[in-house]
């Protein structure tokens, strides 16, 4: 079956190599094994195992042309909000890979790592500098991996004080990442929902009316989903710590911030920071993340293992919870180390005055896009932004064109879409975070699309936007039908089934 541009402009369209393989090939040449007693009690193997017959070159170019079918940082702008895809530096990269870091093992006697120890001591400390706090984990594995520590230190914290059994809330702004009320609920609390005011901001009367002995904690993010800065944090900070319960913050847009405010300024207990958004680490289809989390020195005693610590023979670790108010250990070892490498090699490329700049080009990038668009498209929220810009679908209304419409019409304008639908207390959300690794004159292609897409919208091009995307190998996939019932294995079908055995 022939895709539209089936092999067409270099973008062949092919089946799986199971279904490209021939019985009885092979892309190696090996000598008949010696005849030697089998030693398996009968339980060799009695049929063929079914892989595929391929040569060398069918087998690396098949997965060469799945790569080019990959949209990738490396190949243009990749505007998602709230994820930050910005360029991860090769330098990073260089380093990374020195063997002394990249063929060390996690096992091997503390004596023989000190430098590897030195390093993660080294990222604490900036991490801890960079945001006021007094303690930070580092194992945690992603974002919402540092959510789930984060809270787990808070109900260890209430442990400790024998108000967990009465503490068994955390509220939650209705603005906020999908994975602050699924981590909350994972803690094992109920979650209340604050919502938020007309300008996109937390609503700070709601929130302290909502405080009270059953609240363990309130989670929230600063800049916001929305893109915008929450000014009432001193305020929130000192109406949840009266009412006993701790702040947790969502640190995912660190980047709009970082070296401008501390987090333990504005009165935080824990926050995590994703050094794959904030510091550059590869992440989505390009590798793990890493989800450090400050904590404050009321939770710093409940932090999990391992961590770093000087003994008179050097760097150690300690490893184990047991007598102390640790939270225990969350993950094998000691986390992404490969992701530390690359965090603390961009912090020190950077120097503080460097990621300074980074937090100031990141947001005035989006408040270029911001103004650039806002007379073609409809900014969801009067005034500048932080580091995204978030617009509504107001500017479609009566087009004929959806969000999802305009989203897959700029990949026939060869752009990766924005974040759509999200957040939800926007109609027909669309967030773009350029971040500030985006050119001014990469910016301006951008817009360039997004005006040209939003003009044809508006005269009524509507069969164009909901055909679209014309040019991709495929048109729209049933993402829901993909997430729900993904098939994960491939079975033959009866007839090469047939011609196999
Ligand atoms: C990305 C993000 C998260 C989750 O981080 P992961 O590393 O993807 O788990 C949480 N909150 C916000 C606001 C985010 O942008």
């Amino acid at each position: 079956m022939k895709t539209l541009t089936g092999h067409r402009g270099l973008d062949h369209e092919e089946g799986l190599l199971f279904e490209q393989g021939q019985a009885g090939r092979s892309g190696v040449d090996l000598p008949t094994p010696p005849s030697v007693k089998p030693r398996l009690g009968g339980l060799e193997r009695k049929a063929p195992i079914g892989l595929p017959g391929l040569s060398e070159p069918q087998v690396i170019r098949h997965f060469v042309r799945l790569s080019r079918k990959n949209y990738a940082i490396d190949a243009g702008i990749y505007p998602l909000g709230s994820c930050t895809m910005k360029h991860n530096p090769r330098l990073n990269e260089k380093l990374v890979r020195l063997p002394g870091l990249a063929d060390i093992h996690p096992l091997q006697p503390i004596s023989t790592v000190q430098g590897a120890l030195e390093l993660i001591d080294r990222l604490a400390h900036w991490l801890k500098t960079l945001t006021g706090m007094a303690a930070v984990a580092l194992s945690p594995a992603a974002g919402a991996h540092g959510e789930l520590c984060g809270l787990l230190a808070i109900r260890a914290a209430h442990k400790a004080k024998g108000e967990d059994a009465t503490r068994r809330v955390v509220l939650v702004p209705e603005s906020a990442h999908g994975t602050n009320p699924a981590t909350a609920a994972q803690a094992g609390y109920a979650v209340a929902s604050i919502p938020a005011d007309a300008r996109g901001r937390v609503d700070v009367a709601a929130l302290e009316a909502a405080l009270g002995p059953g609240i363990a904690a309130v989670m929230l993010t600063n800049p916001n989903t929305c893109g915008l800065f929450e000014p009432e944090m001193k305020r929130i900070a000192d109406a949840v710590h009266k009412a006993g319960a701790f702040f947790y913050c969502d640190g995912a847009n660190f980047n709009a911030i970082v070296g401008k405010v501390r987090p333990g300024d504005l009165g935080v207990d824990a926050m995590h920071i994703n050094l794959h958004k904030t510091f550059s680490t590869p992440h989505g289809g390009g590798g793990p993340g890493a989800g450090p989390v400050v904590l404050s020195a009321a939770l710093a005693p409940f932090a999990p293992v391992p961590y770093v610590t000087a003994g008179r023979e050097g760097l150690g670790l300690v490893e184990h919870a047991e007598g102390s108010g640790s939270l225990g250990r969350l993950k094998a070892f000691h986390g992404q180390m490969g992701m530390m490498v690359r965090a603390l090699a961009y912090m020190l490329s950077h120097g503080g005055d460097g990621l300074r700049q980074v937090a100031e080009d990141a947001v005035l990038n989006a408040n270029y896009v911001l103004a650039r668009l806002k007379d073609a498209m409809t900014p969801a929220f009067p005034g500048f932004c932080m580091h995204e810009a978030l617009f509504d679908d107001r500017f479609l209304r009566g087009s004929g064109v959806s969000t999802l419409d305009f989203a897959k019409a700029m990949i026939d304008q060869g752009f990766h879409p924005m974040t759509m639908y999200f957040p939800l207390v926007v109609d027909g959300a669309l967030l773009i975070e350029p971040t500030e690794t985006e050119s001014r004159e990469g910016l301006d292609e951008f817009v360039a699309a997004l005006r040209g897409l939003a003009e044809r919208a508006k005269q009524g091009g509507a069969e164009v936007f909901k055909a679209a995307p014309a040019l991709a190998p495929r048109r729209r996939l049933d993402e829901t039908r993909a997430a729900r019932q993904p098939v994960l294995r491939w079975k033959p079908d009866a007839a090469s089934k047939a011609a196999a055995d």
